[in-house]
């Protein structure tokens, strides 16, 4: 059998995250850690197949580029400007803060003040994938908290994406301006610290300005154009296209990082609901991406370094878990931000990732970071992420218990709220859709007490609004469905689109009240049939009513009725 490093690397992470990520979900923690495991697995640090680590990072660049976009599809200029107040600020005190620990203890080290800098710098900032899954998870990206954190994260690439360009030319200046030592910016001798400076920031801003003058334009354009080809495929292409096209050209155009650029071209979708939700469609290879980014972490990971450096290690930890969210929490929290915002933005971005590692290899190539510097950010890295699910139990677990703020905290965003319900002879309705939203009007006409449960910002605000009571989170969760008290309900009404995860609400209902009248929404006969062994009492195929509801129109006393 032939195959190259590409295959290889694709199968055996994508694989080996599976094995692993399942085994985490077993265990009960974050498939995260399975993921890091199924890197170090493939990495060069234990026996057996060795992956291609070059690779393994183009690959999670992807995974970077596309989870941005998705998160720009999500964010509109509004959301990024409304939060700017606290988020620039926020994110240029920890940067500052992270970068004098890091200093301090890279002089302690016997480094010299460039290297602790450097050092400093790569502690400080966050990695956008872990931010994300970790808001993803908890469905907060979209909560104020979220939005706060996103922002922070974006001023924080903006701020990395100045330290890779200024790195060079002081190392440039350090070492004597040695001719070809530093790689990017033609003619950057001439222009100084303060030109390169400058020249950086303008590039950054004239590519926001092509975005939001031309890109605002032409994207949406493009679409309107492929949807009227009439071509599914080509529509996701493009979609596909634009997201890293554009990623592409900002990097290489402008010198935006990657990151960066993707951000932009989804928010530029995001101005159109309609483009907005294509893109989704198109989305679920970010996931495939984001997974080999933990993998390619993973690979990173030396564990001898456990043994070589253990105290110097556990300083660069005590930096990245505490120190920086001592600083996040306080910044946060001098802004007048109640308890648990401080808590989660803290938790959000103590750790480091993606440009923590350019940062160290740029240091390491440039010869003003010790080979040390490099392996205890590499394993500082993994160390964190490993460690950031369970800073968020502490937040949960801490949250509100000591100093909280009694000031206002927004109601109109669901996080999980599972407390269990109280009701007694209610109606549940699992989804609370274009479906789910008509059953609970109708049941609601009737005088029936409602509890819905819902996992969706819009849906939850609509069915608070209607006056049901509600469950926040994946009813496909056991621990969700069980406080549903369907021991004591009426009747259970499923009207979510996805049939296996219906079904599992279905066989778990079943268990918790063999009686219970279950009425479960379908798609198909193998659908019907499902759901039917999983428990329902009654399954409607939708199509099959759209199908009844159009011929009844046709009946002549219709006909008369219309005219
Ligand atoms: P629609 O297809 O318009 O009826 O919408 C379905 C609704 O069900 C959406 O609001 C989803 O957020 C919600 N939904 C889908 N899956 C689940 C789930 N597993 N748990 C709770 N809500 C869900």
């Amino acid at each position: 059998m032939h195959h190259g490093p590409l295959i290889a690397i694709l199968v055996a992470g994508l694989c080996l995250a599976f094995v692993f990520g399942a085994l985490a979900q077993k265990l009960r923690i974050s498939p995260l850690v399975g993921y890091l495991l199924a890197g170090v697995a493939v990495g060069p640090f234990t026996p057996g197949f060795v992956a291609d680590q070059g690779l393994a990072n183009e690959l999670a660049e992807i995974g970077v580029i596309l989870l941005m976009f998705g998160v720009g599809l999500h964010f509109s200029l509004k959301d990024l400007l409304s939060v700017r107040a606290i988020a620039l600020p926020g994110a240029l005190a920890q940067i500052s803060v992270a970068t004098l620990l890091g200093l301090g203890l890279g002089l302690a080290l016997g480094w010299n003040w460039v290297a602790g800098l450097v050092f400093g710098l790569a502690l400080s900032v966050a990695s956008t994938v872990v931010l994300l899954r970790a808001l993803q998870e908890r469905r907060l990206v979209q909560t104020e908290k979220g939005k706060i954190a996103v922002g922070w994260l974006i001023v924080e690439d903006l701020a990395m994406v100045l330290a890779l360009v200024l790195i060079p030319a002081v190392a440039d200046a350090l070492n004597g301006a040695r001719p070809g030592a530093a790689i990017p910016l033609a003619g950057r001798f001439e222009l100084g610290l303060w030109g390169v400076l400058g020249l950086t920031l303008a590039k950054v801003v004239a590519f926001v300005a092509f975005m939001l003058i031309v890109g605002r334009r032409v994207i949406p354009w493009i679409l309107h154009w492929v949807a009227h080809t009439g071509s599914r495929e080509l529509f996701r292409l493009a979609v596909l296209a634009l997201a890293l096209g554009v990623a592409f050209m900002a990097a290489s155009l402008f010198g935006v990082s990657f990151a960066l650029g993707a951000f932009f071209a989804g928010m530029i979708l995001n101005e159109s609901p309609l483009s907005q939700r294509a893109a989704e469609e198109s989305l679920p290879l970010r996931d495939a991406f984001a997974v080999l980014f933990f993998v390619s972490v993973g690979m990173l990971f030396d564990p001898g370094i456990l043994l070589r450096a253990p105290l110097p290690l556990l300083a660069t930890l005590a930096i990245i878990l505490i120190g920086k969210s001592l600083a996040a929490w306080l910044i946060v929290r001098a802004f007048g931000r109640s308890n648990t915002v401080a808590l989660t933005i803290s938790a959000s971005l103590a750790q480091i990732g993606e440009f923590s590692f350019i940062l160290a290899g740029l240091g390491v190539s440039l010869s003003i970071l010790p080979e040390q510097g490099r392996d205890l950010i590499l394993a500082g890295a993994i160390l964190s992420i490993l460690l950031n699910p369970v800073l968020f139990v502490l937040v949960d677990r801490f949250s509100g218990d000591f100093g909280s703020a009694p000031g206002p905290e927004p109601q109109t965003e669901p996080e999980i709220d599972i407390a269990p319900t109280k009701l007694d002879g209610h109606m549940v309705i699992v989804g609370y859709g274009r479906v789910g939203s008509l059953v609970g009007a109708g049941l609601a006409a009737q005088g029936e007490t409602l509890l819905v449960i819902e996992e969706q910002a819009e849906a939850v605000a609509a069915a608070r609004a209607d006056g049901a009571d509600l469950i926040i989170g994946n009813a496909a969760d056991p621990a969700v469905l069980e406080a549903a008290g369907l021991a004591r309900a009426k009747r259970l009404f499923i009207a979510i689109p996805e049939s296996f995860e219906a079904g599992q609400v279905c066989e778990q209902a079943r268990r918790d009240n063999p009686d219970l009248p279950i009425v479960a929404r379908a798609h198909s006969d193998a659908e019907v049939a499902h759901l039917t062994r999983c428990g329902a009492t009654a399954t409607i195929m939708g199509e099959a009513e759209i199908a009844r509801a159009m011929l009844a129109l046709c009946r002549p006393d219709a006909d008369a009725a219309a005219a």
